[in-house]
């Protein structure tokens, strides 16, 4: 992506080579050939023809009742109950195809998670690296279930990326987003909002490590090429005020992100101050005339709370945020927020209060009012 070098493809190639820059992937024989259900209906334009699954992808479309216009693209519903899902179908196929026989991810507790599933699903051995005192309680506890290696380190997430990147892919087949694999996997997501609603106004979604807003990017993109849409969604990616270098940097009108040491938000699956997707986001949000936009912990809790009690649509924090961001731009047209994550990943963001009653009478009491 940066210095323009085309390689031959390599399911062992993540990083380029001569430069250190990302890489994209370019599938020449692509073509629109839907024919199943989930990720894998779209095999025609994936660099796999079939592959390793859960049933992951063909997640609801919801018409929210918050806005008119609104629609909410649930990705809580794959089968580990993120969008992550999606992402490692491809991830461990491609994996398992170079012949590794261990998989390893840092982690905010989504990749992770579905990192460990996949794994065990492909038979194969999976490392995750998370940061201790900042991983979901319902994630933790998936990539324990599956049975994964659970590495802590004391500190955020950004190291953790940094040990897998620097020192880890020698060992382990890496299948964090910088992974162009993964990415592809994701894309799939713009085609299932295509096939529902035709190309929307505005596409909205969270960003940490800033891979998925460029993947659902390139799946529209690869559409328009095909001549199967003739408009193209403006991408808005939302971030955390607390861990914002891309937002942070869009509203002062700088060209690189303001790189956050120590991010701070209740959004932990967005908790990311150094994305290493950044150039790939940046170039989505510009190519299609969209935007980057910070909102606060409160506006995201918020968020959270009118999805699940107005639309009954139960998101992590971090999924929420789409919502926020939306809410907070005040968008208008066909929008698709993308929620990201499922509400019971992350059980502790909720607060719980009960009523008691001591007797049938006050509960009849109650019940009258
Ligand atoms: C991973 C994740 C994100 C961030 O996605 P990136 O591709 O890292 O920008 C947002 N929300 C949830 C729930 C996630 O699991
Ligand atoms: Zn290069």
């Amino acid at each position: 992506m940066s210095c323009g070098q085309v390689y031959s493809p390599s399911y062992k190639l993540f990083k380029c080579p001569r430069c250190g820059g990302l890489l994209d992937v370019e599938i020449s024989s692509k073509h629109w050939a839907p024919k199943g259900i989930g990720v894998w209906r779209y095999a025609s334009m994936l660099p796999l023809k079939k592959g390793i699954t859960l049933g992951e992808g063909a997640t609801p479309l919801v018409k929210s009742n918050l806005a008119e216009g609104l629609y909410v693209k649930f990705e809580g519903a794959n089968p580990t109950g993120s969008f992550k899902d999606r992402g490692m179908a491809l991830g461990v196929t491609v994996a398992k195809e170079s012949g590794a026989n261990k998989i390893l991810v840092a982690s905010t507790g989504n990749t992770a998670a579905s990192a460990a599933a996949y794994a065990a699903r492909a038979g194969m051995r999976c490392y995750v690296v998370l940061p201790r005192g900042n991983v979901a309680r319902g994630k933790l506890m998936q990539a324990a279930l599956h049975g994964a290696e659970i590495v802590m380190i004391n500190g955020l997430f950004d190291k953790a990326l940094e040990y897998v990147v620097n020192y880890g892919t020698k060992y382990a087949y890496p299948l964090n987003s910088f992974n162009p694999w993964r990415l592809e996997g994701q894309k799939t997501v713009a085609f299932e909002i295509f096939e529902e609603l035709g190309c929307p106004d505005y596409v909205v979604v969270p960003v940490g490590n800033a891979g998925n807003i460029s993947a659902i990017w390139k799946g529209f993109k690869e559409l328009a090429e095909l001549g199967l849409c003739n408009k193209l969604p403006r991408m808005v990616g939302v971030q955390a005020e607390g861990a914002a270098p891309l937002a942070e940097a869009w509203e002062r009108g700088l060209e690189e992100p303001l790189f956050v040491d120590e991010p701070r938000t209740v959004a932990t699956a967005i908790k990311i101050g150094r994305p290493i997707n950044w150039p790939k986001a940046v170039r989505a949000v510009k190519e299609s005339g969209g935007f980057f936009i910070k909102v606060q912990d409160g506006e995201i809790l918020k968020a959270q709370r009118e999805l699940a009690q107005r639309d009954g649509i139960g998101a992590e924090p971090a999924g929420a945020a789409s919502v926020a961001g939306f809410l907070k731009a005040k968008l208008r047209g066909v929008v698709v927020a993308v929620v990201t994550g499922h509400a019971l990943k992350d059980p502790d963001a909720v607060e719980i209060s009960a009523k008691e009653v001591r007797n049938a009478d006050e509960l009849m009491e109650l019940l009258e009012k």
